[in-house]
């Protein structure tokens, strides 16, 4: 049959109704018609490796989330003001994943709307406006939000770090200026909290309200800080009376297989964990996590609504995704299956020179490219063309960082050894093809 909507005319659609801010993947435009665990499918049928999904995190359409999606749209969908029990099985279920004291949850809409709330509750908490962020960090949409986002206001179309916001080190260990994973490298990238913590005081005559930070940075290139890093900047932050938020969207849920939490690792306990993506496996929910005293210090009169969140059609779907992590051993699947590929990737580095690091955590891996591995110039244009090459033989990636040269791989959990060797084969290709 025809497509009445090819992908050209939907092409020109878009441009009328559309916004022009909104991007596209690929110059090769793809249509998508379908999903089903790792694998996404266009419209002549094609199959691809969905390798760069981490909101899908269970697997595309995953039957269990679908019928529960299902049965609960078909029987309620209401506000959080009448009395129901999936929101309580669902938040004490979901705030026992965390270490005591974090065991109170607001169920919210997007990963956006989480870190909105979460700057807000640390400001009305602290009294205090001034925020400190990590350079290239990417928290959301909303304007407090791009605020705290360097990966935003510090590119095209940004104006720049606004005056109550102050930008910390990435804590880069392939590209920063202090190397490696140690604790001592950790300790040294935190000095420039403990900098940023007195530019604050020198302007304000008080510590920040917040410092703001994911456990590992997404846009900021899959870059995974030394040990040592978040603690002792946590330590510091809260020395200067200001609160702790780690952003979550990206990294939780099982993703990265040695922990639920990827702030665990990095032995802290935020004050505020805000969550995203993988919660309701494509399904439009988040939340914020924080601690009894925080709640009630925020609950100053001012009541806390939002129309959609924790709505029982929500909180059924939060609590399929939770099932299935659990039933299929989707944790330790992401463990041993991200160890695979990460040994597949490191002997494609044997091999191919513009591989500068590869580093992971589970199934959240960063592939660096670089055309000189002393200089580390970024491989920006190579980084393009290995990921056209790659979508050309059904494996789909994107790029990432300050100089978009890092392949970001992060699939749906349902990702497993037979992708890896198709991935690990297609970049093989990919880098050795003549350009
Ligand atoms: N925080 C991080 C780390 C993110 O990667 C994103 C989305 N890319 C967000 C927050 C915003 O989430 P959302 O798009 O659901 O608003």
């Amino acid at each position: 049959a025809v497509d009445p909507n090819p992908p050209a005319l939907l092409l020109q659609r878009r441009a009328q109704v559309l916004s022009p801010s909104l991007s596209i993947s690929y110059a090769h435009k793809l249509k998508i018609v379908r999903g089903q665990g790792a694998y996404l499918y266009d419209h002549t049928g094609r199959a691809y490796i969905d390798g760069v999904n981490n909101i899908c995190h269970v697997g595309h359409s995953h039957p269990h989330v679908v019928a529960a999606l299902a049965k609960q749209a078909a029987q309620l969908n209401t506000n959080t003001r009448y009395l129901h029990e999936t929101i309580l099985d669902y938040t004490e279920r979901l705030t026992r994943t965390f270490p005591e004291p974090l065991r109170v949850a607001f169920l919210v809409c997007s990963g956006s709307e989480a870190n909105e709330l979460a700057l807000r509750i640390a400001r009305t908490v602290t009294g205090r406006q001034h925020t400190i962020t990590l350079d290239w960090a990417y928290h959301g949409n909303t304007n407090a939000a791009i605020d705290v986002s360097p990966y935003k206001f510090n590119r095209k179309g940004g104006r720049g770090k606004p005056a109550h916001v102050q930008i910390a080190t990435l804590p880069d260990p392939y590209r920063g200026s202090f190397k490696g994973t140690s604790a001592a490298t950790g300790v040294a990238y935190a000095q420039s909290v403990a900098e940023q913590i007195a530019v604050i005081r020198a302007t304000t005559g008080q510590g920040p309200a917040a410092f703001i930070a994911e456990a590992i940075s997404g846009c900021g290139g899959q870059v995974f800080f030394p040990d040592a890093y978040l603690s002792t900047s946590a330590a510091l932050v809260r020395k200067a009376g200001g609160l702790v938020i780690v952003d979550e969207v990206q990294t939780g849920f099982g993703r990265i297989g040695e922990q639920f939490w990827a702030h665990g690792p990095q032995g802290v306990i935020p004050d505020i964990v805000t969550l995203g993506k993988p919660i309701g496996n494509g399904h439009p929910m988040a939340a914020v996590i924080t601690t009894a005293e925080i709640a009630r210090a925020f609950a100053n009169g001012m009541e806390f609504f939002s129309s959609f969140g924790g709505n029982p059609v929500s909180c059924a779907v939060g609590m399929a995704v939770l099932d299935v992590i659990e039933q299929e051993g989707l944790q330790h699947h992401a463990l041993t299956t991200g160890e695979y590929l990460k040994r597949g990737l490191l002997a494609l580095a044997d091999r191919h020179a513009l591989i500068g690091d590869v580093r992971g955590q589970g199934l959240f891996v960063g592939v660096e490219l670089v055309q000189d591995r002393e200089t580390l110039t970024p491989a920006t244009e190579a980084a393009t063309r290995v990921v056209n090459h790659m979508r050309e033989h059904g494996v789909l990636l994107s790029t990432d960082g300050p100089f978009d040269n890092v392949l970001k791989i992060k699939p749906p959990l349902a990702f497993g050894r037979l992708e890896a060797d198709v991935m690990i084969d297609a970049l093989d290709r990919a880098l050795t093809a003549p350009h």
